[in-house]
């Protein structure tokens, strides 16, 4: 273990984790930031963001996080492309292995670890991973061009992943389990008016189908007469919300029932002193970019003023 702490370990690559390094690097505090599994987080899966401020064409999700991570990169971030596998956050300074096995201190932490997508928890939509089940229809939709597919959901996800792997394949059957969608009414109706895309109301899937090839098809069953139904498709998309990741902070920073990180109102401030909780990771109601943005910025001013307090106590 390197016995030197580092001034601010930031753990996440998403809108917030970039944002916290920009500021906390600006500010002189050559913040370490740890990207995670998933470097640039959940933006790097989404095509167009138009309604990031500052962007009247509107701009592409992968390039908005690489230029983030440039503007980090450019005031003294240090970037590791590494996973915190585990935190000690109950001394101090705070203890952070990572990849398993490297341990480093930290005298100020923001946790920046975002959401993931939910799976609908059925077994074969495990057997048929990366064979045609995906949570991320702009990652994986170009695989399925001119084919046919499905989407479960009927929030704006589904409606947007719809919409756009309406432009790649045949067909999209789009599975919702209620009799309305929770989408805003702009996104429902660019779906509704998408001739190629059709909803099947109160429905729930059944089973992924399919064979050594990947998927073939789903079974659905509507949740009203018990109608079960087979549609040939070859991708199965999931869009059902997400599950924040804060696993490894469980049992040391308070949480809400979901997982979701409590903050002080106002604040970026944790139950704990020194660690600070930012975007999604902490925010289950907007969950946007640019919210996830603010509050990063929100976590650096923060660990700012608690790391100007504790050199105050020492001095
Ligand atoms: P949401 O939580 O809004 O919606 C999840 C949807 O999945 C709901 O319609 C829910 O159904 C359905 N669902 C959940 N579990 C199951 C299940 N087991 N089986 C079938 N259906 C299920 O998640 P989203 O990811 O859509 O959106 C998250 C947030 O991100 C929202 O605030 C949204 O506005 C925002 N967003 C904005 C976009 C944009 O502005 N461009 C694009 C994408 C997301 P039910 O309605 O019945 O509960």
């Amino acid at each position: 273990m390197s016995s030197e702490a580092i001034k601010v370990a930031i753990i996440g690559s998403g809108p917030a984790g970039y944002t916290a390094a920009i500021y906390a690097a600006r500010a002189g505090l050559t913040p370490v930031l740890y990207t995670g599994g998933e470097p640039g987080g959940q933006l790097t899966t989404t095509n167009d963001v138009e309604n990031f401020p500052g962007y009247p064409e509107g701009i592409n999700g992968p390039q908005m996080m690489v230029d983030l991570q440039k503007q980090a990169e450019r005031f003294g971030t240090t970037i590791h492309y590494k996973v915190v596998t585990a935190v000690d956050l109950k001394s101090y300074p705070f203890k952070l292995t990572v990849d398993g096995t490297e341990e480093i201190l930290a005298e100020s932490v923001i946790v920046a670890t975002g959401a993931s997508a939910k799976y609908l928890g059925i077994p074969s939509e495990k057997t048929y991973a990366n064979k045609g089940v995906s949570a991320c229809a702009v990652c994986d939709g170009y695989f399925y061009r001119g084919k046919e597919v499905a989407v479960v959901g009927a929030g704006d996800s589904a409606a947007e992943e719809s919409t756009y792997l309406s432009k790649l394949c045949t067909k999209v059957h789009l599975i919702v389990r209620r009799d309305e969608m929770r989408a805003s009414k702009i996104m429902q109706q660019r779906v509704l008016n998408t001739p190629n895309i059709e909803i099947h109301w109160n429905s729930e899937t059944d089973e992924v189908l399919g064979d050594d090839s990947g998927v073939t098809g789903v079974r659905i069953v509507n949740n009203k007469t018990g109608e079960k139904k087979e549609l040939s498709i070859q991708g199965f998309f999931l869009a059902i919300g997400h599950k924040p990741n804060t696993d490894i902070f469980k049992g040391q920073l308070d949480m809400d029932e979901s997982g979701y990180i409590k903050v002080k109102p106002g604040t970026a401030n944790t139950n704990i002193e020194g660690v600070f909780a930012v975007g999604d990771a902490a925010d289950k109601i907007y969950r946007q970019a640019i919210t996830a943005a603010g509050t990063g910025c929100m976590g650096a001013l923060d660990a700012e003023k608690f790391l100007a307090a504790k050199e105050a106590e020492v001095a």
